[in-house]
């Protein structure tokens, strides 16, 4: 009945990497509790080996429950391959990990998560990896950043904290130029609202413990390769299109084409990293998935109300959202993420600082936490917690000045979260 069919985005996210599971017909993915996997004999061993046959050896590399997900993630966002991770941190390093070297950067946007700016500014260089951080509105400052070191442009679809859209086209045709991969980073958007590898990324990330998984269990990171890009076009990327003396000389793109990125995070990186996702995770994220793209025409729709109503307030100096036809990136929506602008965004409040302080302390339904992505509201005052460690420059870049609060949009009834708002803003401006 599917032969031939392209299967929708609803059915590949229950059905995607899950078939009944083979050993004993359990209908949802087992949880495969086990550190390893007894070999046939010692020729099936040796050929596991040599990645002349693909199977499961050791749960730091690959296990059969975190194989689903990365397969279902894969289908969604459209890739060739993917690998799954600790965390979104992890998967960003993972990504970086067969590009880079010591001496060599990336270029990436100011308008990340928090977070994202400190692993870039500062902790990568403990391997002699830099970065520098450019707007990426500014097509010309992105080009003039790239030197022959760059190995990667970086940016996020749907950007932290503001709910900024990136220019996914503009950002990749500037990479195909510079013969470097475009990374995405998609966890604010998510798969149903924007496909970053259609629009000609190279890799895209994510912190599955976001919308992915959808209730704030779990922690947990992606990475999916679209398999489109030549790594032996040139000699900046010796990891994948030569011998890589980390596995016996194999050279991975000569040898797995569209599969070269993959396999080497696995036989490579997550086997000498170990940033590796755990299958009891993995479960909690799978069970997410499946109903994520419900999740997300809500938070969207929510989203939406919930925008407008603070933009018409007069307590609300600003509203970020990129749905109200007020922002700067409303005209993005169309082509990065046409279902809609996700459900994160800033807003700056009359009063600064204090007030900001005092909205967050006045929510009830609302919950003060550094998370997003959540079935339910989340809000957090950037400025004195998550983008804290930042100078004001780099606050005021990223979105995240000390008069503004980020909200997350739950999945509740829009008129309970704005009735919420109304009560804390309130007691934050009185
Ligand atoms: C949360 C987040 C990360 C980091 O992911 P963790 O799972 O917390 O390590 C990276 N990028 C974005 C956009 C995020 O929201």
């Amino acid at each position: 009945m599917t032969e031939g069919r392209q299967l929708g985005f609803d059915t590949l996210q229950i059905h995607a990497g899950a078939a009944p599971d083979p050993a004993t017909g359990a209908r949802q993915v087992p949880i495969y509790q086990t550190t390893a996997y007894v070999f046939r004999d010692a020729e099936h061993a040796a050929a596991l080996f040599n990645l002349q046959e693909v199977g499961y050896i050791y749960s730091r590399l690959t296990n059969p429950t975190v194989s689903a997900l990365a397969e279902r993630i894969c289908h969604l966002e459209g890739g060739a391959g993917a690998i799954c991770c600790s965390s979104g941190h992890a998967a960003q390093i993972m990504a970086l990990f067969p590009l880079m070297g010591p001496g060599l950067n990336i270029v990436a946007s100011t308008k990340l998560y928090g977070g994202t700016i400190t692993q870039f500014s500062q902790t990568i260089k403990r391997f002699g990896w830099s970065c520098t951080f450019v707007d990426m509105d500014d097509e010309d400052a992105v080009r003039a950043a790239i030197d022959e070191n760059t190995r990667a442009i970086f940016c996020e679809s749907i950007a932290n904290p503001g709910g900024y859209i990136t220019d996914i086209p503009a950002m990749a045709k500037i990479a195909d130029e510079a013969g470097v991969p475009l990374i995405v980073d998609n966890t604010s958007a998510t798969p149903y609202l924007c496909n970053p590898i259609a629009l000609g990324a190279t890799l895209v990330v994510h912190s599955t413990t976001k919308y992915l998984t959808g209730n704030g269990t779990v922690t947990g990171g992606c990475v999916v390769d679209s398999g489109k890009f030549d790594w032996s076009a040139s000699d900046k990327f010796p990891s994948l299109s030569q011998p890589e003396p980390a596995y016996h000389g194999l050279a991975f793109h000569p040898a797995l084409g569209a599969m070269a990125f993959t396999f080497h995070s696995i036989a490579v990186g997550l086997r000498d990293l170990g940033m590796t996702m755990n299958p009891q995770g993995a479960h909690y994220t799978l069970m997410g998935i499946e109903t994520l793209s419900l999740r997300m025409e809500k938070h969207v729709a929510n989203a939406r109300k919930v925008a407008e109503w603070l933009e018409n307030d007069p307590r609300i100096e600003k509203v970020t959202y990129a749905g109200l036809p007020s922002s700067p990136y409303h005209h993005r929506v169309s082509t990065v993420c046409p279902k809609g602008a996700g459900a994160l965004f800033t807003c700056a409040v009359k009063g600064g600082y204090d007030a900001c302080v005092k909205l967050v302390d006045s929510l009830e339904l609302f919950s003060h936490v550094a998370n997003l992505g959540d079935a339910r509201s989340l809000i957090i005052h950037s400025a004195s917690t998550t983008h804290r460690q930042l100078s004001p420059e780099q606050q005021e870049a990223a979105g995240a000045a000390p008069n503004m609060v980020r909200l997350s949009i739950g999945i509740e009834d829009a008129d309970d979260l704005i009735a919420d708002l109304d009560q804390a803003l309130t007691k934050a401006t009185a």
